[in-house]
């Protein structure tokens, strides 16, 4: 085994204070005569970590040595150790993600987060946040990021928006400058001043508006860059790097874009960056070319970037080479550099005692906190179909949700309407890959399943809707299908652009998908194909919707602040909203009554297609519930290089 001892690992950059500096100091003034200094500086970065550190499968409670922060330290600490010069960042979404998470966010403890703990150990130089660094409230994340030992920075989320940017309120500081003694190429030291700014999706503070503690506000991810990044060069930042909690995108993108990095790479300022949110890989096959994309070389509007992927399974590499140019405010210019992506390999398992060792405590407690028995499943409880046919786990969730606000509304002016509940499945294969799906066999209900049936700390919310916004509530969920021309042969039917969770079913309504039609919304949920219509026959308890109808629609945070940014006309009205977390609820649910499950009513099907054959991607796991779908006359067709098991089923 290859042992790395992390601790140890040389930091070849001495580390000054992070504050901003002053001027040059004199002995640093540069002969005009004499040649320009050259050195490189490399940048490691990780990003949406969702807490993954210890090689261990806690929803399947085994040992997995290609999981976690370790199993790419080897990586970390190969690219720290070719390197003279070199800075390890965060991007962000780190806090949440897995039952150590969990464990983490729902327990006191007296010790750092153990996200923060493992970031402490590895000598992380800076972190920005993501949209999951507010799942679990203001309070919580001003505790957690007090025990770091490194600037956590982000220019676009306040606390109080200013009349312009550069005058909001910031949760943290907008940016830092890292103050580094470095090595040029002649063996000669300087001081270098790296400036890093961070940003965040700005719909976080949709999407998180209902969580505990009040809400943060959000500006455009450019306009906060304007505002901010002069300031960090009169600041004296020699080289300023960009930690962007956000995906590729374009280069003109629309204000309050979620995807910005394309158009953030292209400010002047900026010499490097860090993209992350959409948990793709850049450079890679990820991305198309483009004029502003380079996925070969890795630019992003010329300029160096990279996308870890997410859960460790990859590490971002920027080098830059730098020369020293003037005696101005700003000292070196990036004169070339490179982008990589380096992955994670199982067969080349690192032990770092240090990061294990530092994360022992935690490790065990998760392990008791989510081996806990909460009560029993009748049926097995997974996610391997949850796409393509009714799901227990998916009702068991709904039924959990709807039994805690059919008691919080008992005695309101709102207990008479119908009420419904929504599930959808977190995961269900897509980029997670083959093994991600949820899988709970029939049995002990426990911590560590919950974490696995429901892996995100959304809240409840409960919306006042009409027939006809219920209709398109289920519509959006249909925007996971391709379309499915009748009489085809063997077209897939799951468009894995658009994530799973995005699919909300409705036990409580009953209705029929139409393949054959185009989508009315796209992934993002806005209206694409306003003629179209994908749910037929809806029923309520056998009666046909009326659109005027008024019904009681439980869902979550997360969806809810999603649909009132797709259509901010459609006053969406919240009825109620305790902040009772969807995972409690259930855990709490279970608990009442011991014994839950059962196999799931058959309220939603596909428009049969006589003659239509569309192939669904399968995971090894699913083998012992084939039956599940046993009306599609499944067929194996081939394994990919992923691992799926392409199926063909009979439309
Ligand atoms: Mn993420
Ligand atoms: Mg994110």
């Amino acid at each position: 085994m290859y042992q790395v001892p992390v601790a140890s690992v040389a930091k070849s950059l001495t580390r000054k204070d992070s504050e901003a500096d002053g001027m040059p100091a004199a002995h640093e003034i540069l002969p005009a005569t004499s040649p320009r200094p050259r050195a490189s500086l490399r940048l490691i970065a990780t990003s949406d970590l969702h807490a993954s550190l210890m090689p261990y499968d806690y929803r399947a409670d085994r040992p997995n040595a290609n999981l976690g922060l370790g199993a790419i330290a080897l990586q970390i600490a190969e690219a720290r150790g070719e390197a003279r010069n070199c800075l390890l960042f965060d991007n962000g979404d780190f806090l949440q993600g897995n039952p150590l998470a969990d464990y983490a966010a729902t327990t006191r403890r007296r010790r750092a987060h153990p996200v923060i703990t493992a970031f402490n150990t590895l000598g992380y130089d800076a972190a920005t946040l993501g949209n999951h660094e507010f799942d679990y409230g203001l309070r919580f994340l001003s505790g957690v990021l007090a025990d770091a030992s490194f600037p956590v920075v982000s220019a676009n989320v306040a606390t109080r928006l200013g009349k312009s940017a550069s005058r909001d309120e910031t949760l943290v500081p907008p940016f830092a400058i890292l103050r580094r003694q470095i090595i040029d190429h002649d063996g000669h030291a300087h001081l270098l001043r790296i400036g890093v700014i961070g940003f965040a999706p700005p719909q976080i503070a949709e999407w998180d508006r209902n969580t505990p503690e009040g809400s943060i506000q959000t500006r455009d991810i450019l306009a906060a860059a304007r505002a901010w990044l002069p300031r960090l060069r009169a600041c004296g930042a020699d080289i300023i790097v960009a930690l962007a909690h956000s995906g590729i995108g374009e280069t003109d993108p629309e204000e309050g874009s979620e995807n910005a990095a394309t158009a953030l790479a292209a400010l002047p300022e900026i010499d490097a960056l860090v993209a992350g949110h959409s948990h793709r890989v850049f450079p890679g096959t990820d991305f198309p070319a483009s004029p502003a994309i380079d996925p070969v070389r890795g630019r992003l509007a010329g300029k160096p970037a990279v996308m870890p992927g997410h859960s460790a399974n990859h590490v971002g590499i920027i080098d830059l080479q730098i020369e020293r140019f003037t005696c101005g405010p700003r000292r070196w210019r990036v004169v070339d550099a490179s982008a990589r992506i380096g992955q994670r390999s199982a067969d080349r398992a690192l032990s770092t005692p240090a990061l294990h060792q530092a994360l022992a405590p935690d490790h065990r407690a998760t392990l008791a906190w989510s081996r806990r028995q909460l009560g029993e499943t009748a049926v097995a409880l997974h996610s391997h179909f949850a796409t393509i046919a009714p799901s227990a786990a998916l009702s068991l969730i709904a039924e959990a949700k709807i039994d805690h606000i059919r008691v919080a509304l008992a005695g309101t002016r709102w207990a008479g309407l119908p009420l419904l509940s929504s599930a959808s499945p977190f995961r269900a294969g897509g980029r997670g890959g083959p093994e991600n799906f949820t899988e709970v066999p029939a049995g002990p209900l426990r911590m560590r399943n919950l974490s696995d049936l429901y892996p995100f700390p959304n809240t409840l919310v409960t919306l006042l809707l009409t027939g006809a916004e219920v209709a398109d509530w289920l519509e959006r969920a249909t925007a996971v299908f391709h379309q499915i021309a009748p009489g085809s042969v063997d077209a897939p039917l799951r468009d894995d652009a658009v994530p799973s969770f995005v699919f909300e079913t409705i036990p409580q309504l009953s209705y029929a998908i139409d393949l054959s039609q185009p989508p009315r919304f796209d992934g993002q949920g806005s209206l694409v194909n306003p003629e179209a219509r994908r749910i037929t026959g809806l029923c309520h308890g056998g009666h046909p919707l009326a659109a005027t109808d008024r019904f009681l629609l439980v869902t979550n945070n997360h969806r809810a602040g999603r649909a009132r940014l797709q259509d901010p006309a459609a006053r969406q009205k919240v009825v109620f909203t305790d902040g009772a977390r969807v995972q409690s609820v259930f855990s709490a649910h279970v608990q009442r009554k011991g014994i839950v499950g059962a196999p799931p009513e058959r309220n939603w099907h596909f428009l049969p297609m006589p003659g239509t054959m569309a192939t669904f991607p399968v995971g090894p796991g699913a083998a012992p519930y084939l039956a599940d779908i046993a009306s599609y006359r499944p067929e194996p067709l081939a394994r990919d290089e992923e691992g799926f098991t392409h199926y063909r089923l009979h439309l």
